[in-house]
């Protein structure tokens, strides 16, 4: 494909996008924090709401981050045409919907997973997924996708809490026989009314 066809394709991407963009109410939370735009090089003063007021205007969604930032209609052509560095568009009107289903949870066989360590030790495998909506679907995710890992992670805690739990036990034992060398606490509180009683 020669540049000047990867030109029209992507003019009539844009075209397409002008097309089926829609045009949507003012919500109210943007009259409360009226910043549309940031300002930057090639839009550098940043537009409020006010200007808005009396133009249509249209949702767009940065393609990375699926950031959603409404536009005024008008600029929606200069602002579909902006590129990043590496040349891919900054802004799409196809929402992606991807950003209500993106979580933030991590798969416990993550690679920063805190017990990592220890999960290299039994030979566990390393999984990327990173954006994982809660804890319940955490656990789905590892049950249905690392079932034997699943379950040594889970031995591994009851085996660690058995141990916590024996060591608590073996201090409290040793404390009360005096073994530690710190004995028993005295009292804390020692009434002074009855000291000037005697
Ligand atoms: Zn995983």
């Amino acid at each position: 494909m020669t540049t000047k066809d990867t030109l029209q394709d992507n003019e009539s991407l844009i075209q397409e996008q002008l097309r089926d963009a829609k045009l949507v109410e003012l919500p109210s939370e943007l009259k409360e924090s009226p910043v549309i735009h940031r300002g930057d090089g090639e839009l550098d003063a940043p537009m409020t709401v006010k200007e808005l007021s009396s133009a249509g205007y249209v949702y767009v969604w940065d393609s990375r981050t699926y950031e959603r930032a409404p536009v005024l209609y008008y600029m929606l052509p200069s602002i579909l045409r902006r590129r990043r560095d590496d040349g891919s568009f900054v802004w799409t009107t196809n929402d992606p919907k991807k950003l209500h289903e993106r979580g933030t949870f991590k798969c416990l066989l993550h690679k920063d997973d805190p017990n990592r360590k220890e999960y290299n030790k039994m030979g566990l495998r390393v999984c990327k997924k990173s954006n994982i909506i809660n804890e319940f679907e955490v656990k789905q995710h590892m049950s249905k996708k690392h079932s034997k890992e699943w379950q040594a992670i889970e031995d591994m805690k009851k085996e660690r809490e058995r141990q916590e739990d024996r060591a608590d036990q073996k201090l409290l034992r040793d404390t009360l026989i005096g073994k530690t060398g710190e004995p028993p606490k005295a009292p804390l509180y020692v009434s002074n009314k009855d000291k000037n009683k005697k």
